[in-house]
């Protein structure tokens, strides 16, 4: 079932009042057409009755599709990275291995849909995302490329392509990239987020989350490597190869910057 609350919402234009139905949760599987509404965006599109005035309204939408196994909690600018809320838990408690995601815009909520309907891991995605996204960053001269999604995914022709936002024009520019740079980052995710995949609640898996997922994946690769040094009695070169190591790992400065804002 999906759940709707009926509220009275005041015009910023003209002060009048409309009586406006708003989902609180969607159920994609019995209401496809909601599905459609809330992808489209028509869903949160409001208009005064009085003046006709439209606005777009942000609010809590819990979406669920039980068919593709998975909910997607949107909370306008929510920052935090796991939300356990006790009475959801306790109403799908008779579900398990369901994906719950929590997303802080409409941007994010569209892709997780497009990759959980898809039947892709979004960790392994995240990851796949974060990889080309660096590459895309060198060939374009730029520090960084923070922004992007997952726009196509094409089993037959072995592809995935992300539309990135790139420099302060945020100009979208489409890179695609092979299937085997996703399993090479499925791997990555069942060695390095065993835990991750079994928190309970709902968590927020973006950028930040790949980033620290890649850092501990190359951290072990770094040791590892360090292990097989040992033996050699060339320790100038050792010393070398540490650097050159070092500079591949994520910086883990740019996290603490990001956390004092
Ligand atoms: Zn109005």
């Amino acid at each position: 079932m999906s759940g709707k609350v009926t509220k009275n919402i005041v015009c910023p234009k003209c002060n009048e009042i409309t009586q406006t139905e708003i989902y609180t949760s969607i159920n994609a599987f019995n209401d496809p057409e909601l599905r459609e509404k809330a992808l489209d965006e028509s869903l949160f599109k409001w208009r005064c009755e009085s003046c006709g005035h439209e606005a777009r309204l942000t609010y809590p939408v819990l979406y669920n599709d039980m068919k593709n196994r998975f909910m997607v909690y949107l909370i306008p600018r929510i920052e935090r990275f796991q939300l356990a809320d006790r009475e959801l838990e306790e109403e799908f408690d008779n579900l398990k291995n369901i994906n719950k995601r929590l997303v802080p815009d409409f941007n994010t909520f569209k892709e997780k849909v497009f990759i959980f309907e898809s039947g892709l891991d979004d960790m392994a995605v995240e990851i796949t995302k974060l990889a080309i996204s660096e590459t895309v960053a060198k060939k374009q001269n730029l520090n960084e490329v923070t922004e992007g999604y997952l726009s196509m995914y094409d089993r037959e022709t072995n592809t995935m392509g992300f539309t990135f936002f790139l420099g302060e024009s945020k100009e979208p520019y489409v890179q695609s990239a092979r299937l085997e740079i996703y399993g090479k980052s499925m791997s990555i995710v069942k060695e390095f987020a065993v835990k991750d995949k079994k928190l309970k609640g709902f968590i927020k898996i973006d950028r930040e989350w790949a980033e620290n997922v890649l850092y501990r994946y190359k951290r072990s690769k770094h040791h590892l490597q360090n292990t097989e040094n040992e033996a050699k009695p060339t320790i100038k070169k050792n010393e070398l190869e540490k650097k050159k190591i070092n500079i591949e790992i994520i910086n883990p400065q740019k996290k603490s910057e990001k956390e004092q804002k």
